[in-house]
């Protein structure tokens, strides 16, 4: 098959979706690859790197469209490149359809075989191609709290580790799952004090298995996230009801019983936020102040630390992406449930429910 991988044009995305050794794994199959030239750039892969793991390189992004069956992407296709989409053409990359009806229009105009990542879902439930996704973004979330607790970025100036003597800080994370976990795992190794608060008694329990006692851990109600907060440095929102808005559980009132200049990084803000005054910022401009707290709401934090972020998302990428060249999309999608949950759409047609679903579109 011929796969073609383009630059992202997406603003500030560096990740891209093959790598050299990806590229080096396709051709071993047998497969072309065609590289767009700069596309691994922002991720710091050279052209001449991808050359070596025989790729082809090309210059121009609707000649790579014009020529593949196989596109191999990071983020959704922007409107600019609606038009390049051919019809049976796979389109392989994340798309979050559900929050974005002129994609799905254009991607079922244009009848493209569209195979998400993000509901690429194997049989215990969980999403392999996201995972990497909010293990990132959670290690990221304590390291980008530190940085603005430091004075001279506006925050109480507090060292989360303290130091002999002195009281180290306080992390509160609100959910206990991926991004949770991850993020709980990096603060306690800067020597913070960890309290995580989850609905879940069983992931309570797992959680305080495997961190030996050394996060505490609690139920999430109203009273318990009240005072929490009000002793807390850092307050990281992790918590995610699949398919459906974040639920507010930090309004505005509650940053009146925190301490000033304490900082929010909302991670959770691609859901909608679970703190009331969190709204989407950018890496250009990632945080503001409501009532002196200081809040970080990010909605593409993985794309900061591109390189890491891109070898974690080829690598669970690449298995399906291999069995989809070399099968093609049907028998692909016939033989393995997993990537038939992340076909989106189909010959003109909705093959994923829950995008049906956003729309009130037939499925
Ligand atoms: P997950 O499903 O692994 O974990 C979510 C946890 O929230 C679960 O343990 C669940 O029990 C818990 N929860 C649900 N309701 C709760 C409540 N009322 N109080 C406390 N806990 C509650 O999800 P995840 O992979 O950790 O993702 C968390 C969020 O981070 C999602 O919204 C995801 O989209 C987002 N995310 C954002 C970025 C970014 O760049 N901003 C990157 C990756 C993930």
């Amino acid at each position: 098959m011929k796969i073609g991988c383009v630059k992202e044009i997406k603003k500030h995305e560096y990740r891209v979706g093959l790598t050299p050794s990806c590229v080096a794994a396709y051709a071993a199959r047998g497969h072309e690859v065609y590289i767009q030239n700069g596309a691994g750039e922002g991720a710091g892969f050279e052209d001449a790197e991808y050359a070596a793991a025989g790729a082809i390189l090309m210059s121009k992004p609707e000649d790579i469209y014009g020529f593949c069956q196989m596109i191999v992407k990071v983020k959704e296709p922007q409107p600019s490149e609606y038009p390049l989409l051919r019809e049976g053409q796979i389109l392989y990359t994340y798309l979050h359809l559900a929050a974005d009806e002129s994609q799905t229009k254009a991607l079922l105009h244009n009848r493209v075989t569209a195979i998400a990542y993000e509901t690429i879902r194997l049989d215990d439930g969980s999403l392999p191609c996201l995972a990497p996704m909010s293990e990132i973004a959670g290690r990221l979330s304590v390291q980008e709290g530190a940085k603005y607790l430091e004075r001279p970025f506006g925050g109480r100036g507090i060292l989360l580790g303290g130091v002999p003597g002195v009281q180290r800080g306080k992390v509160a994370i609100l959910g206990g799952g991926v991004v949770g976990t991850n993020a709980a795992k990096i603060a306690l190794g800067m020597g913070a004090e960890v309290t995580i608060l989850d609905v879940r008694a069983s992931r309570l329990a797992y959680l305080d298995d495997v961190f030996h006692g050394a996060v505490s851990t609690l139920y999430s109600t109203d009273a318990n996230i009240r005072r929490v907060i009000s002793e807390s440095d850092l307050v990281i929102g992790a918590v995610l009801i699949p398919g459906a808005r974040a639920p507010k559980l930090i309004r505005r009132e509650h940053l009146g019983l925190m301490k000033k200049r304490s900082v929010i990084v909302d991670v959770a803000v691609d859901q909608g936020g679970c703190v009331e005054t969190t709204r989407p910022t950018t890496h250009d401009n990632p945080i503001y102040e409501v009532d002196g707290i200081i809040h970080y709401c990010v909605a593409n934090m993985p794309g900061a630390v591109a390189l890491t972020s891109t070898l974690a998302l080829t690598s669970t990428t690449l298995p399906f992406g291999l069995e989809i060249a070399e099968k093609g999309a049907e028998a692909a999608c016939r033989e393995n449930p997993a990537i038939r949950r992340g076909l989106n759409t189909y010959k003109g047609h909705l093959t994923c429910k829950e995008v049906a679903l956003a729309f009130n579109m037939p499925w």
